[in-house]
């Protein structure tokens, strides 16, 4: 019989690329999507990787028990709680929701699992965020933690309910750190969408600048596709773990700028404003992480090179734009 396997988070980015790997490896695939008021599944990235046979569940991770119900229904082997209110500059405007979703959901979600599937292997989408104002150069699953956000500060508290859960009553839980990773799938939001999108909009005379925030803050970028398989694998261990999932290389937001513009043949210093709209309260300048756990014990390691996810998410935004046009 196919292993059944439950996505919170579903409708997102790395929903969409753990699915389409679930379902690669036999799995029968199960999604919570929260409703919303227009008509069907917002499915767009599902439907971008060409992935279909996935069981939708209306639920929300604020609703415990209607989490608790889809549990039972599902009957789950392996949950995957990917949803999130994930982006750290809405975590200041919303840090209510943020704490309800992001870290309250994960209350949720694990009791659910807990009281209707204890068997189930669980994981948890932990953040590289949640080492915030970094206590060593490279950060590792021994590295301190010091949040700069209300978003990081919920992830932190679902990191430790995971270990709670796992210690107080033996369940097999997960809880993957993961840096950031991208695709053609992120969100517009996120700086290295919006940067993407902006240069191929500017190279086909859609727009004349981008307005951008911290251009030297770091970042250790990966991408979704090779994260999403770091996930797979830690709950294919026998033991429970926490485990950092990182390339071991930090890009600047300048840099980043410089790649972008120079793949569609322009000079990003021509195009990009600073501006005071995209500053943050409290930043975290650099993250890079020492994935080497999860080398030894997974067998993981990135895959895709920054350049190459760069091409990858330029590539993929001028057909978007060009098809808009
Ligand atoms: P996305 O923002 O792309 O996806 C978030 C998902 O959560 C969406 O499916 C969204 O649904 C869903 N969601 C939001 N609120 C709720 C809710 N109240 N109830 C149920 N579902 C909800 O995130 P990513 O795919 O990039 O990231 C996946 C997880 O990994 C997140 O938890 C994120 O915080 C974490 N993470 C991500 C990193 C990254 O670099 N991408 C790094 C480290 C951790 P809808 O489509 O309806 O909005
Ligand atoms: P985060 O690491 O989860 O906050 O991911 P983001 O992609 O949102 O931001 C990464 C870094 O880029 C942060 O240090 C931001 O301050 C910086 N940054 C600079 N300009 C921008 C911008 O215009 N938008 C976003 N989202 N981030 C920006």
């Amino acid at each position: 019989m196919a292993r059944k396997a439950l996505i919170t988070g579903l409708t997102g980015q790395d929903g969409a690329y753990l699915s389409q790997l679930l379902l690669k490896e036999g799995y029968e695939v199960h999604g919570v999507v929260r409703r919303s008021s227009h008509a069907g599944v917002d499915d767009h990235r599902l439907r971008w990787l060409g992935v279909e046979g996935v069981t939708i569940h209306d639920g929300n991770l604020i609703d415990v028990s209607g989490l608790i119900r889809i549990v039972r229904e599902v009957a789950p082997d392996e949950v995957y709680n990917l949803g999130a209110q994930s982006f750290v500059k809405t975590s200041w405007q919303q840090p209510i929701l943020t704490t309800d979703v992001t870290a309250k959901g994960v209350t949720n979600i694990l009791e659910a699992v807990r009281l209707e599937a204890p068997e189930a292997r669980f994981y948890q989408a932990s953040s590289s965020e949640m080492y915030g104002k970094i206590q060593e150069p490279m950060q590792s699953e021994t590295t301190p933690f010091y949040p700069r956000s209300p978003y990081a500060v919920a992830k932190l508290f679902g990191h430790w309910l995971t270990v709670n859960y796992r210690e107080s009553f033996g369940m097999h839980a997960s809880s993957g750190i993961l840096f950031n990773h991208e695709s053609p799938l992120r969100g517009l939001e996120f700086v290295t969408r919006k940067v993407t999108d902006a240069a191929a909009r500017i190279k086909l005379g859609q727009a004349t600048e981008l307005r951008m925030g911290n251009l030297d803050a770091t970042r250790d970028w990966g991408h979704a596709r090779d994260y999403v398989r770091a996930m797979w694998l830690m709950l294919q261990q026998d033991q429970a773990d926490d485990y950092v999932v990182a390339t071991g290389r930090t890009v600047s937001v300048r840099d980043l700028c410089r790649v972008a513009f120079e793949i569609v043949g322009l000079d990003y210093e021509q195009y990009v404003k600073t501006d005071e709209a995209f500053m943050r309260p409290a930043e975290v300048e650099v993250l890079l992480g020492d994935a080497s756990k999860a080398k030894a014990k997974l067998g993981w390691e990135a895959e895709t090179s920054f350049e190459q996810l760069i091409q990858e998410m330029v590539e993929a935004d001028l057909d978007r734009r060009k098809l808009a046009a």
